[in-house]
């Protein structure tokens, strides 16, 4: 397969618009002159709407691992009582960031698939009044099922002084969130997802009750400082080399973003949710997140009549569509489709067209046509407003 016939439909990474990419290769400059603070200064206030804040947005030159790490060792010490959601992947790996830097963790598992309830997050802050802090995944990408992090991030203030720490790495940019407005204190995120850029920078928005939490917290750290960062922003820097060619392609990113309009952007993700969960059921293939917790930027099918893997790599060989599979005890269960970032209705048209001939081929049985009949009713549906 010519490699540049491939459909890129993993949920991270995600296709890069051909205006980023040519944005990307633009002659290196220095990072301590005008130039390079001009670039810093035009990209700070413009992620602001993005992650729902006024507050500041700090860009990490490393991948969306080291937000979350990042808001592990700038507010909490070792010993501290932190209550961690998991249900996947990801939610696991913020509970292993915690374990790592010593934290004592209550733990909530939720199902994997599903989300957590809100009175299970108050449940846990109820029962340990020193809790500093709460982790929570917005969209829980291993599994395709998004937390109520707005809702609990109001909960947990009601009841506590505990501060709210979402991991948005892959719902930023295709979903709505309200930082600010719901007081979720820290909502970090990385390039890689809906942000539309190759991986290599990572995001960490941060509330002004975090400020006064990461400015007193007396633990070591160095290049994760976000104080550093902070005082660097304040300054139109950064506190070490910058990832120059990723920041050139953010700044194309927000003129799209902008261009396109933000709302217009998340309904584009939520349309591409709906067509996307139609076509499934259309073709009687079963969908492993509920309605209600459904992420616009990635769906996960649990087919029964023939294998999750065995898709995949018919579809890859064929048609150069790329799918990810499941993961930990996911594996082989299950395949999940990304429609991020650069991803559009047609995109959508193209790969349930190719579903139907890879299912046809495993011989599942449907309805031929049945699924792409739904994704257009689903996409009339979703844009009757516009006619
Ligand atoms: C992709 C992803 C990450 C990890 O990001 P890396 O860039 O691989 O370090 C973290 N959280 C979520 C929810 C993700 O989807």
């Amino acid at each position: 397969m010519n490699r540049e016939w491939e459909l890129l439909h993993t949920p991270g990474p995600t296709p890069i618009p051909p205006s980023v990419e040519r944005a990307m290769i633009q002659p290196m400059i220095g990072h301590r002159g005008q130039k390079c603070k001009e670039l810093l200064e035009n990209i700070a206030p413009r992620l602001k709407p993005i992650f729902g804040t006024s507050g500041d947005v700090l860009v990490l030159s490393s991948s969306g691992t080291s937000a979350l790490e990042a808001a592990v060792v700038n507010t909490t010490s070792p010993g501290d009582e932190v209550v961690v959601v998991v249900a996947g992947a990801f939610g696991d790996r913020f509970a292993k960031i915690c374990e790592t830097y010593e934290l004592k963790i209550h733990r909530i598992d939720v199902e994997w698939g599903s989300a957590v309830e809100v009175a299970a997050v108050e449940e846990q802050i109820q029962a340990h009044p020193n809790v500093k802090a709460v982790f929570v995944t917005h969209c829980e990408t291993s599994t395709g099922a998004m937390h109520p992090v707005e809702q609990i991030a109001q909960k947990v203030h009601q009841d506590s002084e505990a501060l709210v720490i979402v991991d948005g790495v892959s719902s930023i940019g295709g979903t709505p969130i309200d930082m600010d407005g719901a007081g979720i204190d820290l909502l970090v995120s990385g390039s890689q997802k809906a942000m539309m850029l190759p991986a290599g920078l990572a995001f960490v928005a941060v509330s002004d009750q975090a400020w006064s939490i990461i400015n007193d917290n007396p633990r070591p750290r160095f290049y994760l400082d976000l104080r550093s960062f902070k005082k660097s922003l304040d300054a139109g820097q950064t506190p070490f080399t910058p990832a120059l060619s990723l920041l050139f392609g953010l700044q194309e990113v927000l003129d799209l973003i902008e261009g396109e309009g933000l709302e217009q952007v998340h309904e584009r993700h939520r349309v591409m949710r709906e067509m996307t969960r139609a076509a499934c059921r259309g073709l009687n293939l079963p969908l492993f997140v509920s309605d209600e917790a459904a992420s616009p930027t990635v769906t996960s099918i649990r087919p029964q009549t023939f294998e999750a893997e065995s898709f995949r790599k018919v579809a890859n060989q064929e048609f150069g569509l790329m799918t990810a599979g499941g993961q930990k005890h996911l594996k082989g269960e299950i395949f999940r489709i990304g429609h991020m970032g650069y991803s559009r209705p047609a995109n959508v048209l193209q790969y349930v067209s190719i579903l139907e001939i890879v299912l046809r081929r495993l011989g599942h049985e449907f309805e031929p046509g049945s699924g792409t009949a739904a994704a257009q009713d689903a996409y009339l549906q979703a844009t009757k407003e516009l006619d």
